[in-house]
């Protein structure tokens, strides 16, 4: 199964993508990784789809990823009497602690965390931005605002505090619940939300204790502020771009895809840009020209990867929204320019031996005209210092550890492959040609690119680069 393009994709399972024959379906139509939404469903509903996916990987003889992805604190409001009220532009309004249903004058918000951090001159969003208070007058247990646009407010919307960092775990009791049992599962990565210090992930993985990867979702402003940091402490980044425009002003979302992108491509971890990227498809079998322009932007951008959410989750056409990436994405890659825009942002090499030797096989890949650049890993760095210099040549890892294999189907150009440790140069030449054929990577005669790591089989030691011929 060799796809036609170096970007991946990611589809959220859901209601309208939930059985084993629909999985294959969005498998073959190019999904790479699949995420769990744990914001929606019961633990239980989940283990039915990592069998699914295990058993389709068996069928179809490749690693897939599974994401799972956290649901974090959600902070809402409480009830409100009748069950909503509207509230105006420029009137006086009141949030509280107390438990009493709301009205037109004031209503519930059951976080202390909120008093305590928020201060006047402070914005509180509420029903995903939709309407907007400013802090008066802020107490332990209450805040005076004025409402800056008003609407309807119905019961047990979801509140953001942009301005404030809040005391706050992005891991709820749920979220240690669902870690532990999506742990249990075997999932290959988790995504945090939430996240505002560099704490939060420190936390998420002492409790992951490397199982998974960590994928870290930038949705607040706080995040931002501490970017590089957080790169540093995960394994890559989701572009959260729902909560992320509701907590920055939406125009400067584009800004801030950039700069997240060009952080992971600098650290050389993955980055996923997610949100609305073929929104429409939820409910039409053809996206709009600006979702195919959005698509198109994240890859030419240098992203290791695109979302999909309710489009493969909830919507009509989730098959076809993923081959409707899938298209977008090749068709992008094969732009003449693309390679001039994404070598544009390359990063300098690192002073180490694995990164001279990645360099240095793009490099050799380009001037021979190599089929393939073939990357020998254990733990996937290699591999992800390969995809770093975003070589023309597509990377086919071999890697003894199914879980590399996995993590790694996130990354942007690489066809992983689980094959037995090598013992010998001999070996290691036949296996990555024999490989490249069946994978249909390479036809016989194509120059190849390896590098390895000797002594061979461990972990590090990427010191080995060789030319050969596909037998
Ligand atoms: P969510 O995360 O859909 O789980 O909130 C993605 C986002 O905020 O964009
Ligand atoms: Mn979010």
């Amino acid at each position: 199964m060799r796809r036609d393009r170096k970007a991946k994709i990611l589809a959220t399972l859901g209601p309208a993508s939930s059985t084993p024959e629909k999985i294959r379906q969005l498998a073959l139509a190019g999904a790479d990784v699949f995420r769990l939404n744990f914001s929606h469903g019961l633990q239980e509903d989940k283990k039915p789809l990592v069998e699914a996916i295990r058993a389709l990987e068996r069928e179809l003889g490749r690693p897939f990823g599974i994401l799972m992805d956290l649901q974090g604190p959600k902070l809402r409001v409480g009830r409100i009497e009748g069950g909503a009220v509207e509230l105006t532009a420029g009137q006086f309004f009141r949030l509280d602690l107390d438990q009493a249903a709301g009205d037109a004058t004031r209503a519930p918000l059951p976080h202390k965390e909120i008093f305590a951090a928020i201060k006047s001159g402070d914005e509180l969003l509420i029903d995903d931005g939709k309407l907007r208070l400013r802090v008066e007058r802020a107490t332990p247990e209450s805040a005076d605002c004025v409402v800056l646009v008003g609407g309807r407010l119905s019961d047990r919307k979801g509140v953001n505090v942009p301005g404030a960092v809040l005391p706050i775990s992005p891991l709820t009791e749920k979220d240690r619940s669902d870690l532990a049992y999506g742990l249990g599962l075997g999932v290959d990565w988790v995504a945090l939300s939430f996240v505002q210090r560099p704490e939060d992930v420190a936390e998420a993985r002492r409790l992951i204790g490397g199982r998974a990867a960590l994928l870290s979702k930038i949705e607040k402003p706080a995040a931002i502020e501490h970017l590089a940091e957080l790169v540093d402490l995960s394994d890559g980044i989701m572009v959260a771009r729902g909560d992320l425009g509701v907590e920055m002003p939406l125009e400067t979302v584009p800004r801030w895809q950039k700069e997240l992108v060009r952080a992971c491509r600098l650290a050389g971890k993955p980055v996923v840009v997610a949100t609305q990227m073929l929104e429409s498809m939820i409910g039409s079998p053809a996206p709009t020209r600006a979702e195919v322009s959005d698509v198109a932007t994240a890859i030419y951008d240098g992203a290791d990867a695109v979302m999909l959410s309710a489009e493969s989750a909830a919507g009509r056409y989730p098959v076809e929204a993923v081959t409707t990436m899938s298209r977008i994405i090749a068709a992008t890659e094969r732009d003449p320019l693309y390679p001039v825009v994404v070598h544009a942002l390359r990063p300098p090499l690192e002073s180490t031996a694995p990164d001279a030797i990645s360099g240095a096989a793009a490099q050799v890949a380009a001037t021979i005209k190599a089929a393939l650049i073939i990357s020998y890993t254990t733990s996937g760095s290699t591999a992800l210092r390969a995809a770093r210099e975003r070589p023309d040549a597509p990377i086919l890892v071999l890697t003894a550890v199914q879980a590399t294999a996995r993590r790694l189907a996130i990354l942007w150009g690489a066809h992983c492959v689980i094959s037995e440790d090598i013992q010998s140069f001999r070996e290691m030449a036949e296996k990555a040609g024999h490989i490249a054929l069946a994978e249909g990577l390479a036809k016989s005669g194509d120059k190849i690119v390896i590098t390895a790591g000797v002594p061979f089989g461990t972990p590090g030691s990427t010191n080995v680069l060789r030319i050969e011929r596909v037998p």
